[in-house]
């Protein structure tokens, strides 16, 4: 008898880091199915470019997860449907505990009821807070300073309890700053609205608008500016495939960062686009911005320890090449951009 492959629905799958896991189940051989409620996704990534099944909705929707379960026998679920926008979520935590934290529940509470007892989970390193630490551990102690890591600090919780109570066995990986695009230029990030620092770099470097801000020079950094680590997409996308065979293995339930374990400034990512683009990349000094630790670096040491992960574009200059390709392709120079 022919094996079938193993069939995964992607929450989210058409976002940013979702859509890029689904590329990477493909490549790894498992059959995707899609739900996403496409407030924040791209169809035309799922259906044009995946071409897997899309199906919309909400995690909120019991009825609709109850169905597709009937419908499909799915191995697992890797959950990336979320709103992910910190200041957002300080105005409107309502909206960020409904969609990430009971929706969430809810499609915990319908796995559980269908037997699907595997889950990836898309945490962040929000959770953390300001770290004390830095690279900071998984037991770094977690405290959040918005409501968005603090919705997703309650969904890891949920998940231990649900292990010990139904057995549902989870991996939660918690992201420091997902950048860059597909190597092929497939996908990309594409964020409506946009605040992230890389891709606001880029459309500045497009001719798109006339500055990229920079959010405090007054930091106790070298250079003042804040340090993130840049982690490119499809690294966090192959960790999840791994992630999901440790799962589908056997595995217990865990936890995992995933970053590169280098920093880079604000200052020094306008200076590597500005490399890589051939643009000016103007850029203003502004005040801080309400919630940024100065610097967030993690440690993978136990992804790769543990799940064999191993990051193959940790190079900024090509996180940003990959980037810049697609926000060429996507969103086109403008005219005013020096050749
Ligand atoms: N940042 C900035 N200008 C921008 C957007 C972001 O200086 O227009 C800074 C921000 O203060 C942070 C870093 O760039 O220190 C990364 O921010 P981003 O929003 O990309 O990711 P975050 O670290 O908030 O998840």
């Amino acid at each position: 008898m022919v094996k079938q492959p193993a069939k995964i629905l992607v929450t989210g799958g058409a976002g940013y880091i979702g859509s890029h896991a689904v590329l990477a189940l493909q490549q790894a051989g498992y059959e995707v199915v899609v739900l996403d409620n496409l407030v924040y996704g791209h169809a035309d990534l799922v259906k044009e470019v995946l071409q897997v099944e899309l199906v919309v909705g909400d995690t909120n929707d019991r009825a609709l997860l109850d169905q597709l379960f009937q419908t499909h026998d799915f191995a697992a679920v890797m959950h990336f449907a979320a709103y992910a926008y910190v200041g957002e979520s300080v105005s409107h935590p309502d909206k960020y505990y409904r969609n990430n934290v009971l929706g969430t529940l809810t499609l915990l509470e319908a796995m559980v009821a269908a037997n699907i007892k595997q889950f990836v989970f898309s945490s962040t390193c929000a959770t953390y807070g300001v770290p004390a630490e830095v690279p900071i551990p998984e037991n770094h102690p977690q405290s959040p300073i918005n409501p968005y890591g603090a919705t997703k600090l309650m969904v890891e919780r949920i998940l231990a309890d649900f292990d010990r109570a139904y057995d549902l066995r989870s991996v939660a990986f918690r992201y420091f700053n997902a950048a860059g695009a597909d190597p092929q230029g497939r996908l990309g990030e594409d964020h409506q609205p946009e605040t992230h620092l890389i891709p606001l770099v880029l459309m500045t470097a497009l001719g798109r608008q006339p500055s990229v801000s920079i959010f405090g020079t007054d930091y106790p950094t070298p250079d003042g500016t804040c340090i993130r680590d840049y982690i490119h997409v499809s690294d966090l996308a192959d960790a999840h495939v791994l992630g999901l065979e440790y799962l589908l293995q056997g595995g217990a339930s865990d936890r995992f960062n995933l970053g590169n374990g280098n920093g880079f400034s604000v200052r020094e990512v306008i200076e590597t686009a500005r490399a890589v683009t051939g643009q000016p990349i103007p850029a203003e000094e502004h005040d801080r911005r309400p919630g940024d630790p100065p610097a967030l670096v993690g440690s993978s040491d136990r992804a790769r320890t543990l799940l064999g992960w191993q990051p193959k574009y940790a190079d900024l200059k090509q996180i940003l090449t990959h980037a810049w390709a697609w926000h060429q392709s996507r969103h086109g120079l403008a005219s005013s951009v020096t050749p």
